[in-house]
């Protein structure tokens, strides 16, 4: 008689500090991961290659540590709902686990897997593991989702944080069941070129759990404390650069929470302890959008504040490739596409000031630049995607929501040497700083350098943007 738990992972690419796995080790022995390549997913038109790559690298990482752990992870290329239930018909399973998610469709998408499962007399359990609290844990005082941050944030630290889990060792499969696995569609993993992803540039973090927690000790060693100004600075690695392995789970939220607490525990200094809180409170941003996106799944596809789904966006098709590519003539935008562009990731700041020029200066639709940025970011999230996006065109989650970012200043403040322009934007290198940082180049030194002219003066189109939204709050 078979006790096989199969563990179906989706965001959670690490047999650490995995909630669901350790539950599946406890009750049985014999447990083996499975992953399933959703058509269904790969071929839809938000798809980066970069974090498909990624993805692919952290399933590469996860087969290996699997097999040093004496079991398996198998991959199937199908709809899960069909795919995992011939799997573990097949396998004689007795259960099948899971870790649940806050997006709208992959939550539709489970309870099909669900019934199709129970269906068949499969047991299905899940539970929630990529956050510290679940969506369903913090609520306000009227039993209220939150929909603001600093309020969600005072009720989220008071909570007792809960600590990582064990890594279990567990049994593979039999000779038998192996082949089993494979008449079910068990295929050997393909590479991100088999599915049609080309990325061939370096990756920010490299793929996995090892990766992962190299990079957070790292960040943890230095960075960290001097977190709350380093943050800023785009030309200087003040950010733990974490962020790809928390959308995939290549690192315990726990492991990491852990860790930022031993380090406030060893720490004498009340300086590095607010340096190390703000990072907690970024980790705490995250959740929040989580949470957002699981009680208000619309936010997928519509402004929070609902008369923005009705503002009169622009849509000059020009201006919005001149901003993808990185050629609206303002330098500190440019720089920031142009990173983005060629290494699947973009600094948090200049997120928030190309999602301004986006919306505020150039008056386009911020889902735009949402779907944009999933098509590229190797991080890319619908929750905190939106929740930024949102954020920065005013129609979010913001008691303070009218935000105009002054590309000019954010580079004086931000980049005040131009290092991050003359990075990303080669052929401005050797230009004077202050043209740099303020945008005032010569049209001649435009024309000599190939850079094109400012596509829309900002002055007037934050004029512009603010009053259509003052008639459209009227
Ligand atoms: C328009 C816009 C779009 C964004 N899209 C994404 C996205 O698709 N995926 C994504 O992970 N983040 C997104 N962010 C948030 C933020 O820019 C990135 O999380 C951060 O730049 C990642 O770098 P890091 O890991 O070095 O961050 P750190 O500064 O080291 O922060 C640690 C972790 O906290 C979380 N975090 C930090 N800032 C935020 C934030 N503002 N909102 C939510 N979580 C945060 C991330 O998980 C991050 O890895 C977006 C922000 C904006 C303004």
């Amino acid at each position: 008689m078979s006790d096989l738990i199969l563990f179906w992972h989706r965001r959670d690419l690490r047999i650490s500090d995995n909630w669901g796995l350790a539950a599946a080790r406890r009750v049985t022995s014999q447990v083996v991961g499975v992953f399933c390549l959703d058509p269904a997913i790969l071929s839809g038109d938000d798809i980066a290659p970069v974090r498909v790559a990624y993805m692919i690298g952290c399933l590469q990482c996860l087969q290996r540590d699997y097999q040093r752990g004496g079991s398996q992870l198998l991959i199937i290329q199908d709809n899960p709902a069909q795919g995992l239930r011939k799997l573990a018909v097949a396998l004689g399973a007795i259960a099948v686990y899971w870790n649940q998610d806050v997006e709208p469709l992959p939550r539709q998408r489970d309870r099909s897997v669900e019934e199709s499962l129970t269906e068949v007399g499969i047991k299905v359990e899940t539970f929630w593991d990529q956050v510290l609290h679940s969506p369903e844990a913090i609520f306000t005082g009227s039993k209220e989702p939150y929909k603001v941050y600093t309020p969600y944030w005072r009720k989220w630290i008071q909570q007792p944080k809960p600590e990582p889990c064990d890594t279990l060792k567990s049994r593979g499969l039999t000779e038998a069941q192996e082949k089993a696995a494979r008449e079910a569609g068990a295929i050997a993993l393909p590479t991100a070129k088999d599915l049609g992803f080309i990325w061939s540039e370096p990756f920010i973090l490299e793929p996995g759990e090892t990766a992962a927690s190299d990079r957070l000790q790292l960040f943890c060693d230095r960075a960290i404390y001097e977190y709350d100004q380093g943050r800023n600075f785009p030309a200087i690695d003040g950010t733990s650069l974490l962020s790809p392995a928390l959308r995939f789970g290549a690192i315990g939220i726990r492991t990491l929470w852990q860790k930022t607490q031993e380090i406030m525990a060893l720490t004498r200094s009340d300086e590095a302890r607010d340096h190390i809180q703000t990072w907690q409170q970024e980790i705490a941003w995250r959740e929040f959008y989580q949470q957002a996106l699981y009680h208000f799944p619309a936010l997928a596809t519509g402004a929070f504040r609902q008369p923005f789904d009705r503002f009169p966006w622009s849509d000059n098709q020009e201006h919005f490739q001149a901003w993808c590519q990185g050629r609206t003539g303002y330098p500190i935008v440019d720089a920031a596409m142009r990173q983005l562009n060629e290494t699947g990731w973009m600094h948090n700041r200049c997120r928030m000031i190309v999602a301004s020029f986006l919306t505020k200066d150039l008056i386009i639709n911020w889902q735009w630049g949402e779907k944009y940025f999933m098509q590229r970011l190797i991080d890319g999230d619908l929750a905190s995607n939106n929740g930024g996006w949102q954020w920065s065109s005013s129609s979010g989650m913001d008691p303070k929501p009218l935000r105009i970012f002054n590309p000019a200043s954010q580079a004086q403040k931000y980049d005040p040497e131009a290092e991050y322009i003359r990075q990303w934007l080669p052929e401005l290198r050797n230009l004077e700083t202050a043209h740099l940082v303020t945008g005032k180049i010569s049209s001649s030194d435009r024309q000599a350098c190939g850079y094109p002219q400012p596509i829309v003066d900002h002055n007037q189109q934050q004029k512009l943007f603010k009053s259509i939204y003052s008639q459209l709050k009227a």
